[in-house]
């Protein structure tokens, strides 16, 4: 078996039932991806619109297509056909976007919402109180052309172990609340966790990790 492959086995014995992987292939090259396709490996994880475009177009069509990028709303129309979920919803704009182009083409999409716990300025999402707020704005079940799935969050860039397990359960938390305020009932992800910090997530409550470096080694930008 592949390098890749035997990786892609070793984390999947690690996960508990009821997790998912997605493999974040963004930035290696589709030799790679076929590698953990071979070894069974279907969920990948792309963060952008172009890249994901074109390796769906050269990879099997039985492949899940994850977008866990910053999705920029001139790219929305570009992935809505290839992605099977999108972990990136970060403003009420791309949302109700994502619904109208998925409208367009007759499809309904299946999206994350995603939460901004971590320290870090520059990252995207919506703080917990924004997510309450679009929760209790009523939108989300007036858009017929999305499924909400649950939410995707990342813990701070730090080697602080308490701070991250704290950033984890406030994102878990977030999803608690969505479930509740909006009774929504395909509600059913939480998609956290990376390379270095996913048992970590997993013990507060992700049942969807994304992970990269470990099963393909450092990205070359
Ligand atoms: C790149 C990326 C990952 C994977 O990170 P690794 O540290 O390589 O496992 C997970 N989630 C998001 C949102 C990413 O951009």
């Amino acid at each position: 078996m592949s390098t890749i492959g035997k990786r892609i086995n070793d984390i999947k014995a690690s996960l508990p039932k009821g997790v998912t992987l997605v493999a974040v292939s963004k930035f290696h090259p589709v030799e790679a991806l076929q590698e953990a396709y071979d070894c069974g490996q279907r969920a990948f994880g792309e963060s952008r619109a172009n890249e994901l475009v074109a390796k769906a177009s050269a990879l099997p069509h039985d492949v899940e297509w994850h977008f866990i990028g910053h999705l920029q709303t001139n790219k929305v129309r570009s992935i809505i056909p290839h992605a099977s979920l999108i972990h990136s919803i970060d403003s009420e704009k791309l949302l109700r976007l994502v619904d109208s182009e998925a409208r367009r083409i007759g499809r309904t999409v299946d999206v994350l919402l995603q939460v901004h716990v971590a320290r870090e300025e520059t990252k995207f999402g919506f703080t917990p109180q924004e997510l309450d707020d679009l929760a209790a704005s009523g939108i989300i079940p007036s858009l017929g052309n999305i499924r909400v799935r649950g939410v995707m969050g990342m813990a701070s860039n730090v080697d602080d172990e308490t701070r991250i397990r704290q950033d984890f359960r406030d994102i878990a938390r977030a999803f608690d609340n969505l479930r509740k305020t909006t009774g929504i009932e395909t509600l059913d992800t939480i998609s956290m966790g990376m390379s270095h910090d996913y048992m970590t997530a997993i013990d507060e409550g992700s049942n969807m990790v994304r992970i990269g470096t470990t099963i393909f080694g450092e990205r070359e930008y």
